[in-house]
């Protein structure tokens, strides 16, 4: 585990989270009505106080009707205003302590504006989806919503029979009374608020591969229809689990879901333990592989090894990019070197204004980034050659499981496995904003 390192506001998102308390557990019970789009919801939240007394804390919560507030029990003072939920506890949680916050809120969930469009709860046209990456949990549920406070969840969502809940984590129940069913699923690993997923929809269930003994359990969840072309567009995921698991380590989770919606998405969106697709990225032949695979490799980097703060996110992204080319270099098709010439000519045709150790708000999910964080990792790996650089990258993920990382975390992490320094890589690669000539791949060997 990491000693969490953000202290102090986002600097990207300076009204989501509060780092003067942690949360450890958030419990939340969810009523949903898919015709009307109305949620009802409590929320045990299991929080631990900083180092100083707390007075009052934040939680986020967008515009909903608010029921009650309570800390251990207490009725408590509070204000709801801009998304912010501040709560004025009747004494100060002392300094270090653990407490109980209970909120009850209802109303209709609508995505989070942003400069990427709707973030969060999204009301489809039968059913409802979560995709929350960066902001846009606190349209469904209240949270501390910065991506280092990660927590175990329990969530239990109530709606008519004919819908099916999928969240990340384990399915502990599912209960049905009159024309309603309450499933209940447990996600025990540290999970950071944007990465709690959740779909409701008419879907088919499938196990993929065999999970055998000590494999790890792989359900997708799809529109009847689409369960042709799913199958075979997925076909290969549990060769890629082994693959990223030989590379990376072990899977990080209990289990892995993926979900494909019955309508399109603009990109498929991770979650802890889960994927989501749209109807677009399934088309029978393999037309979104790479993409199963980008999804796939979050696993380890995001969502088990997360960042302290939006400024490292080239640390998820650059990291899923290179395990795309790991897979098409590994499964038959073009090698990580041949995928790394093609992402250089291309960022050599664009601005070179972007740092990734810092792009920017406005630049988080530029495809430079993606591109650029994936090249830096082929740039480290030709460095460094195969042996050294997967053993770095396999301790990267085993030491900062459950963790939060940042930028230095990782070029510390490196000068532990590499043969010379590599100072001067990555302040070309990394904090410099002009392009490096493409690394030659000499000192290689196969894997
Ligand atoms: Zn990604």
């Amino acid at each position: 585990m990491t000693v969490q390192q953000a202290v102090g506001p986002d600097p990207y998102f300076p009204a989501n989270g509060d780092s003067r308390y942690r949360v450890h557990r958030y419990e939340l019970a969810l009523d949903y009505r898919p015709g009307p789009n109305r949620l009802s919801g409590t929320a045990r939240i299991n929080g631990i106080a900083g180092r100083s007394p707390l007075a009052e804390f934040v939680l986020n919560l967008a515009d909903f009707k608010i029921g009650r507030v309570r800390v251990d029990g207490r009725q408590t003072h509070y204000t709801h205003r801009g998304g912010r939920l501040r709560v004025r506890p009747a004494k100060p949680v002392r300094a270090g302590a653990a407490f109980t916050v209970e909120v009850h809120w209802s109303g209709n969930p609508r995505p989070v504006t942003s400069p990427w469009g709707g973030l969060g709860w999204e009301e489809l046209a039968d059913g409802a989806l979560v995709a929350s990456q960066p902001v846009g949990a606190p349209s469904w549920y209240p949270c501390n919503d910065r991506p280092a406070d990660k927590a175990s969840y329990q969530i239990s969502v109530t709606t008519p029979s004919a819908y099916a809940v999928v969240a990340g984590g384990r399915l502990l129940t599912r209960t049905t009374k009159a024309s309603t069913t309450t499933w209940v699923y447990e996600q025990s690993a540290p999970t950071s608020s944007y990465l709690v997923g959740l779909s409701i929809g008419k879907y088919q269930t499938v196990l993929l591969g065999d999970p055998g003994l000590g494999g790890v359990p792989q359900h997708g969840h799809i529109p009847a229809h689409l369960l042709p072309e799913f199958s075979r567009d997925f076909a290969r995921q549990p060769r890629m689990m082994d693959l990223f698991q030989e590379l990376f380590g072990p899977y990080p989770f209990d289990e892995y879901a993926v979900v494909v919606t019955e309508e399109e998405l603009d990109v498929p969106v991770e979650a802890q333990g889960l994927s989501l697709f749209g109807a677009n990225h399934v088309d029978g032949a393999r037309g979104s592989e790479r993409l199963v695979a980008h999804e796939l490799a979050h696993q380890w980097f995001g969502n088990s090894v997360s960042i302290a703060d939006w400024r490292h996110i080239w640390l998820n992204e650059g990291f899923a990019k290179y395990a795309e080319w790991l897979w098409s270099e590994r499964s038959g098709g073009r090698t990580a070197h041949q995928l790394a010439s093609t992402a250089h000519r291309l960022l050599s045709s664009l601005p070179q204004d972007l740092r990734l150790a810092d792009p920017g708000r406005k630049s988080m999910f530029d495809d430079r980034l993606y591109e650029r964080g994936g090249l830096t990792l082929h740039a480290v790996r030709c460095a460094m050659g195969d042996p050294d650089f997967f053993r770095m990258l396999r301790g990267w993920v085993s030491l900062h499981r459950g963790g939060s990382v940042s930028t230095t975390t990782f070029t510390a992490h490196v000068a532990r496995f590499a043969p010379e320094p590599l100072d001067e890589l990555f302040e070309a690669w990394v904090y410099g904003a002009s392009l490096p000539p493409l690394p030659l791949p000499e000192r290689r060997a196969a894997v």
